[in-house]
């Protein structure tokens, strides 16, 4: 597939673009990996409170395709946080996956209140010292919290997975990050499908390039350099979501575009959300 790479900042290259397969049950979740797979996607964004690491690794196993080729991310869930647990929680992770190393391996969440994300943290620098996880990184974490890793730590995240679609464009996140050396990844990059992409103005740019909406959406976060995770089970929009690199944006479409934004969140925030 056209699908470019990311470079992180350890050197590990990432597909920009990869299937999220939240939500998806994990008897189901065989079969959407496989079709995602079969239309050119590599990397796979998977959680262990998803419960569908053993079905993603079934549709792993089953597609024959190479384990070098593939970019397997998952994530440890909130009940697990610390130090021991963490590497137990991994492990147990990399069973249900089948397989011998995951290349990203991230805290869900911050859980300040909680406070185990820094024991969490030098856990993820074992395994990856292990060469268990090729990466290691953060989702939903916060300035401070990064910061506080940052000093307490050694090991630099190589990206953080945040809420971030057109209507919470997270620029002053975005920014932090770039200055640290922090990949971007938006995850719910199509607003989970529910009102934006019904909004008329992406529907009139969609028109113009003769591509659909979502199309329109996963481009601008392309352009922008974030790394995304569109999620789908039906056949067509998984083939139709990583169709995206054959149209540009041009500057009026993106102002149209920025002028979503309403910085409302679709899920949790992650200064208040503790698990
Ligand atoms: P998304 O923004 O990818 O939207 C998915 C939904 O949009 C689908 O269920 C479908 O209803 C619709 N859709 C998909 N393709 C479409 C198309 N081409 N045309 C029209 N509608 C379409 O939402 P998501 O699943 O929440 O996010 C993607 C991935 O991000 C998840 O699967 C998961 O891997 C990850 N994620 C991570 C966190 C986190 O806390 N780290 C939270 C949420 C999601």
């Amino acid at each position: 597939s056209n699908v470019p790479f990311i470079t992180l900042n350890n050197g590990v290259r990432m597909p920009q673009l990869g299937f999220g397969v939240w939500q998806i049950p994990d008897d189901e979740a065989q079969v959407a990996v496989r079709n995602a797979l079969d239309a050119g996607y590599r990397s796979i964004d998977t959680a262990a409170i998803y419960g569908n690491e053993e079905g993603t690794g079934k549709g792993l196993a089953a597609s024959g395709v190479a384990r070098d080729e593939l970019f397997i991310t998952t994530k440890l869930q909130n009940g697990d946080q610390g130090y021991d647990s963490a590497l137990r929680a991994f492990d147990t992770s990399l069973t249900k996956l089948g397989l011998e190393y995951v290349d990203l391996y991230l805290i869900h969440w911050p859980l300040p209140a909680v406070d185990k994300y820094v024991d969490s943290w030098k856990a993820f620098e074992k395994i990856y010292a292990e060469g268990r996880a090729k990466a290691i990184g953060l989702s939903n974490f916060h300035p401070a919290h990064i910061q506080r890793l940052l000093s307490e730590t050694s090991i630099v995240p190589v990206i953080d997975q945040i809420e971030l679609h057109p209507q919470l464009p997270q620029a002053e996140l975005r920014a932090f990050n770039a200055r640290h050396e922090i990949a971007t990844e938006a995850w719910s990059p199509l607003g989970q499908g529910k009102g934006l992409l019904e909004d008329p103005k992406l529907a009139a740019i969609a028109e113009k390039h003769g591509k659909s909406p979502a199309q329109v959406v996963l481009r601008w976060h392309l352009d922008l350099g974030n790394v995304v995770i569109p999620k789908s089970v039906t056949p067509s929009r998984i083939k139709e979501n990583i169709d995206v690199f054959d149209f540009q944006l041009d500057s009026e479409d993106l102002a149209a575009i920025d002028s979503l934004g309403t910085g409302v969140r679709l899920g949790f925030d992650p200064e208040t959300f503790n698990g």
